[in-house]
């Protein structure tokens, strides 16, 4: 008894330290569109009212010619690189803090689900895929906590969904 207690604690303790580096890794960031500048995104784009089906636009869109380099935009494991509906191919990638970054409208996908992708490498292309169909190539990215950021929600539409949307433009700014 007083053994498997003692495993409990040390896997508790295990599962705590894990959680504890995430957080504390630094997130070092760059725009995720090869040479992509300020010019290429409008500032206004995070939480824009109305969206369609998402009723506000949680991410920022980042214009540049089809077949542009998608790079990931801090270090991570690929989650998931594959097509959803309305976001067409995309990857989603867990990165530190325990945030995850998704990356839509991808032309095509160049990394595979389950794999460690470092930063800045390419990992896809700009396209129109999903609901960007017939629209400018850009790439949709937004940065996602599943830990909530509670003191961020406010009286926007949707407002209380800021506690997990983060806003992109805050760590593009050079
Ligand atoms: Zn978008």
């Amino acid at each position: 008894m007083k053994i498997k207690l003692s495993i409990k604690k040390k896997i508790i303790l295990f599962i705590g330290v894990v959680i504890l580096v995430g957080l504390i890794l630094p997130q070092r960031f760059v725009i995720p569109v090869d040479n992509a500048t300020q010019k290429d995104y409008n500032p206004k784009t995070f939480w824009y009212y109305p969206w369609g089906k998402s009723i506000t636009h949680k991410g920022v869109d980042i214009f540049a010619k089809e077949g542009t380099s998608v790079v990931s935009s801090t270090s991570g494991f690929v989650i998931y690189a594959g097509q959803i509906g309305l976001g067409g191919n995309v990857i989603i990638i867990l990165g530190p803090k325990w945030r995850f970054h998704y990356y839509a409208h991808l032309k095509d996908i160049k990394t595979k689900s389950f794999s460690w992708k470092k930063q800045g490498v390419c990992i896809g292309s700009v396209g129109t895929s999903g609901n960007a169909k017939g629209k400018e190539p850009h790439l949709h990215y937004s940065i996602v906590t599943p830990i909530p950021y509670f003191w961020r929600i406010d009286f926007d539409h949707q407002g209380w969904k800021k506690m997990f949307y983060l806003n992109p433009l805050d760590y593009m700014k050079k």
